[in-house]
């Protein structure tokens, strides 16, 4: 008789982000990634610090499953990301947005275009992105520069576009990867107070920064990592010195 396998128990309430031993090593170097283990809720908001190189932006890609894991689990929103189909990424993606320093927005479009484009590649009605996509620029604060193109727009507005495409598909997940590394501190405490709000409304939001005044006021879970492995992990926690 074949024996029925038991189900792992989740190890935390409403687990959508579930890393277990993992490791992760490049072709070449050091691992970017060691033995780490990293349980997030849904609903939380998590800040991930660590000087260059620590493995942050690795982490982002393994749960993104840009990148595959070495050796270890990874789940994310009940995806066995090591086991995933290929099929089976897309649809996987798009509860996921994703947010980076440099913004990455189709520079010869528009406002509206680049984020009613997130819209298109789901296959949305024009009847839904024309109610969506202006919803979402209000929230961000772009009512008025649908026609501008990124390059007529500030830093911090065309961070918020990007913020705005991520968006719009409601993501069950956002991620962003040093979001306000090229931005002013007016500008990076505006962001950083706008995916405050996205995560008040449920989102989980996982926020890589090396901003330390906006860490340690906000009084968030801090991840640290050093040379890829997790140092530290605490609840309203603040940036740690390694100097
Ligand atoms: P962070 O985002 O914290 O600056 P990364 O995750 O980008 O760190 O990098 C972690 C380590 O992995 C670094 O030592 C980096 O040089 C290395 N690394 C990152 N990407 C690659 C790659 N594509 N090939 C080889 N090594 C890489
Ligand atoms: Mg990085």
């Amino acid at each position: 008789m074949a024996v029925k396998k038991k189900r792992k128990a989740p190890a935390v309430e409403n687990e959508i982000i579930n890393l277990t031993n993992v490791s992760k090593a490049y072709s070449t170097g050091a691992p970017a990634l060691k033995d780490v283990n990293l349980h997030i809720s849904r609903g939380e908001f998590v800040f991930i610090v660590g000087d260059s190189g620590s493995g942050k932006s690795t982490l982002i890609k393994l749960l993104l499953r840009e990148l595959t894991i070495s050796s270890g689990y990874i789940n994310v929103m009940g995806y066995d990301l090591s086991k995933i189909k290929h099929r089976k990424i897309p649809k996987f993606r798009r509860n996921l947005g994703i947010v980076f320093q440099d913004f990455r927005l189709l520079k010869d479009r528009n406002v509206y275009e680049n984020v009613a484009f997130a819209q298109r590649i789901i296959q949305k009605s024009n009847k839904e992105i024309k109610k969506n996509v202006p919803s979402i620029l209000a929230i961000v604060g772009l009512a008025g520069k649908y026609k501008a193109k990124p390059r007529q727009l500030s830093g911090g507005e065309q961070q918020r576009v990007a913020l705005a495409r991520a968006l719009v598909n409601q993501p069950t997940i956002l991620l962003a990867d040093e979001p306000t590394g090229n931005l002013d501190p007016k500008n990076s405490w505006e962001i950083m107070k706008l995916l405050e709000q996205i995560n008040e409304n449920g989102t989980t939001v996982i926020v890589v920064t090396h901003n330390r005044e906006i860490v340690n006021a906000m009084q968030k879970r801090v991840v640290t990592l050093r040379r890829g492995v997790i140092i530290s992990d605490e609840e309203k926690g603040g940036y740690i010195d390694e100097d």
